[in-house]
């Protein structure tokens, strides 16, 4: 293989590789945001059980509340009782004390007025009491009302003093659970806000998802019009040209089929497990299209298309001597018309199974193919 060749050949393996890795890189892409969705997807799903999670224990809280607040209006109504209760029982104190004092200022009416003064200056009851103490003429009958009374008041009063507390303490467990609400409801919230962000990241990423394959299935379109395109370039059978001056050089039995080629591959050479001897020589035209020429007179047998050999000529000149000439862009000649030594036959090209412009020259003797270079 030249080097003009070795480029050629490495020419169409860049394209197949960069037609390969635009295909990876569609595919991985996709593949990309398949993976980014099912992760999306997945921290939905987690933000889900936790907006469900806070929800049950906002819910619970609400009813717990709800149980507070019953057992709060229950309290205010035992403290409504109680204040009544207390209502009457200093009620009952004073209607006991004022009539205790009727009473000792009826018995003393007649007696000691400066002491009876002083008695009725009393500060409270407590006071009046212990300055009673010494009126010995005073009823014990009076004084134990009067003290049970008082004690009456003060038992009503602890008493509601007591259920004011237990209110204070149902209205401070029911504002913690109001606060513990509070601090539920802003996790809920923030929950509910990357809920709503997972939800639009997965709506562009699905959107993504989509334009990449479609990316991906016009690229593929793309890539099978070109396959299609270069597919039908490469027919390329119904070109005919007309043939240029005939050319003879050398002094063998055959002109040369394509004085400006070069050799690129010989007779006999490797090719491939099916194909181990190449039956013909090759010649490179470095991607021009060139003039090629009948090696000796003879009749066109073939001129046309071959999905192998492209658009190609076989030529017969007599004496079982026969030339093939192969991977033709154009043709000048048809088939059943006589040619001269040197005359055209066509323009190189890359038609049927070739990788580059080129000419496959074959000779055959007797169906058997025979080195080329014998001939010229
Ligand atoms: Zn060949």
């Amino acid at each position: 293989m030249t080097g003009r060749m070795k480029r050629l050949v490495s020419a169409v393996c860049v394209f197949a590789l960069c037609t390969g890795m635009s295909m990876n890189v569609h595919a991985t892409a996709i593949d990309d945001a398949k993976k980014k969705g099912q992760e999306l997807e997945n921290q939905k799903n987690a933000a889900q059980s936790q907006k469900q999670s806070l929800t049950d224990q906002i819910n619970s809280i609400v009813s717990e509340m709800q149980k507070t607040q019953d057992k709060l209006t229950a309290k205010e109504e035992e403290i409504d009782q109680k204040e009544e209760e207390l209502t009457q029982a200093k009620i009952d104190e004073n209607d006991q004390y004022e009539s205790m004092k009727k009473r000792i200022v009826f018995m003393y009416e007649n007696g000691n007025a400066q002491w009876l003064e002083t008695l009725l200056s009393s500060k409270d009851i407590t006071d009046f009491l212990n300055k009673a103490e010494y009126v010995s003429e005073m009823s014990s009958y009076d004084r134990d009302m009067l003290t049970e009374f008082q004690n009456v008041v003060k038992k009503v009063e602890k008493q509601e003093a007591a259920l004011k507390k237990e209110y204070s303490e149902l209205s401070e467990l029911q504002t913690q659970l109001n606060d513990q609400k509070d601090e539920v409801q802003k996790v809920l919230d923030a929950t509910n806000v990357q809920l709503a962000d997972l939800e639009k990241q997965i709506g562009e990423n699905a959107a993504n998802l989509n334009k990449l394959i479609a990316e991906a299935q016009a690229a593929a379109e793309r890539q099978k019009q070109a396959a299609a395109a270069a597919a039908a370039s490469k027919k390329n059978n119904g070109t005919y040209v007309t043939p240029g001056p005939s050319v003879v050089s050398g002094n063998g039995t055959f002109t040369h089929p394509c004085p400006s080629g070069y050799i690129t591959s010989y007779f006999g050479e490797y090719r491939s497990p099916s194909d181990p001897a190449h039956k013909g020589m090759d010649f490179g035209t470095g991607g021009q299209a060139v003039p090629t020429y009948a090696a000796a007179a003879g009749t066109v047998v073939i001129a046309g298309w071959s999905n192998s050999a492209g658009n190609w000529v076989v030529i017969n000149h007599g004496n079982g001597l026969v030339t093939k000439y192969m991977h033709h862009s154009a043709l000048c000649v048809s088939a059943g018309q006589t040619v001269s030594k040197g005359q055209q036959i066509g323009l190189t090209g890359t038609t049927g199974n070739s990788t580059g412009v080129h000419l496959h020259f074959q000779v055959e003797v007797n169906g058997i193919a025979v080195d080329p270079r014998t001939y010229l």
